[in-house]
């Protein structure tokens, strides 16, 4: 970066450049831009990048990011306890439930099977997932990891381990009408509903 250019920007503009979207010509643009706001508005973005780490909690039961620890809807009684379904990650999470058509348990596995991404099972939370099949409640397993190739050699992936190790638990996952390698969370709401309603059995 260009040596005139003040210390306290170029630290700015080198973190903000790290940010998905942002190379270093757009992370100087909104560096820019900060620059132009009133102070306070400034002063309050830096607190909540500055509290976001003492108020976000990752759910134990589900994984996703929440203010409270359980989650909104891990504690919503109302919610069926028998049926767990099973995302990549949080935003897919978001918008099956944003759906208001989905009235079970969540569980969000961190990512999906690419071995060519050093992704392996070590990378997944197959922990948690373990744990919550082993605690009995969950009937349904329903895998909602889109229809990638990474998402199928992942569905077999679990199916194979909930066979081994919970033979008494219904493996579905979301129906095929899915375009391939679509993810979960870019589908629109009647597609997604369909795909929930239409699941089919794995096992
Ligand atoms: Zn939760």
């Amino acid at each position: 970066m260009h040596d005139r250019i003040p210390e306290p920007l170029k630290a700015l503009v080198e973190q903000l450049s790290r940010l998905p979207g942002l190379g270093p010509k757009s992370a100087m643009r909104a560096a820019m831009a900060l620059l132009k706001w009133p102070e306070a508005e400034t002063r309050r973005l830096g607190r909540g990048i500055h509290d976001l780490r003492d108020n976000l909690h990752l759910c134990s039961r589900c994984g996703g990011l929440s203010s409270t620890d359980p989650c909104a809807v891990c504690s919503d009684t109302e919610r069926a306890r028998d049926t767990l379904c099973l995302v990549t990650e949080w935003d897919s999470m978001l918008t099956l439930d944003e759906g208001g058509f989905y009235h079970g348990q969540y569980l969000i596995l961190g990512g999906l099977l690419a071995p060519l991404e050093r992704m392996d099972s070590d990378s997944l939370d197959m922990d948690r997932l373990v744990k919550r099949l082993g605690e009995g409640e969950v009937h349904e397993l329903i895998l909602a990891l889109g229809a990638t190739l990474e998402a199928e050699n992942t569905a077999s992936f679990i199916r194979q381990m909930v066979r081994r190790q919970f033979p008494a638990v219904r493996v579905s996952r979301l129906a095929q009408g899915i375009p391939l390698g679509a993810e979960v969370k870019f589908m629109d709401k009647e597609t997604l509903r369909q795909s929930l309603q239409f699941r089919q059995d794995l096992s």
